[in-house]
């Protein structure tokens, strides 16, 4: 039977690495939540509501029903990529400078409500992977298996200072850090659907575990 696994937790957790491969591995769609709040914050950068000095959270609520944000899968990268009013923006969206930002989009609750419907629109058959910070608690409450993962902030730092480098950006591991602690905070301590495990969420700590020991440990979760 087709369930919903919902996955939760802090910033670079690796929550969409193995929620990828769990997803492959099961036929299921994989929705990456985070993206969708990433190309709110982009637009927002594009379209003069966001600068270094700005944030015009007003003129950003009024335009909402001006984004339209879906998904395509890419047979080559074996994976959905974002697009934002029909426009690719899955590699501008990873950027330090949307990730600065995004947390304080996401705190609008106009914002939340928008992308919390189109989540439970695209999760309604099941057969879905989603992770994100408010999938077990929020957008798919009833999820029949619902995982919360954690790891050190120097961990995750660490993880996404790498990946920043791969794809070029020139970024100090002291503001990655700083930004993975900065999102955390706005995260846990938002009004509106703070990051919280679900109760009924199963806990996994993976600063010492190999990609492949999640992946197993989460299809033994799903075979249960
Ligand atoms: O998952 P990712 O790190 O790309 O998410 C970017 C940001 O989007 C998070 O730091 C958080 O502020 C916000 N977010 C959220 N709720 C979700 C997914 C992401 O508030 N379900």
């Amino acid at each position: 039977k087709n369930i919903t696994i919902a996955i939760d937790g802090f910033s670079s957790t690796g929550k969409s690495t193995v929620a990828k491969q769990i997803a492959k591995h099961l036929g299921y769609v994989y929705v990456d939540s985070g993206a969708m709040y990433r190309a709110v914050t982009y637009y927002a950068m594009t379209h003069g509501f966001i600068n270094t000095n700005n944030f015009n959270v007003d003129g950003l609520i009024a335009n909402l029903d001006d984004i339209t944000i879906s998904f395509k899968f890419n047979p080559t990268l074996g994976f959905a990529e974002v697009y934002l009013n029909n426009i690719n923006i899955e590699k501008d969206i990873r950027t330090l400078e949307v990730s600065k930002f995004v947390s304080r989009v996401a705190e609008i609750s106009e914002v939340r409500q928008k992308l919390v419907e189109q989540q439970q629109q695209m999760g309604n058959s099941g057969g879905v992977v989603m992770d994100g910070r408010d999938i077990g608690t929020v957008v798919f409450p009833d999820a029949e298996l619902k995982l919360f993962m954690t790891a050190s902030a120097e961990t995750r730092a660490k993880r996404r200072y790498a990946e920043l480098l791969e794809r070029g950006e020139r970024v100090t591991y002291q503001d990655v850090l700083k930004n993975v602690e900065e999102r955390d905070y706005i995260d846990t301590n938002r009004e509106d659907s703070p990051l919280i495990k679900a109760k009924d969420a199963i806990q996994i700590d993976n600063s010492n575990m190999s990609l492949q020991e999640q992946f197993d440990e989460i299809l033994k979760l799903v075979n249960r």
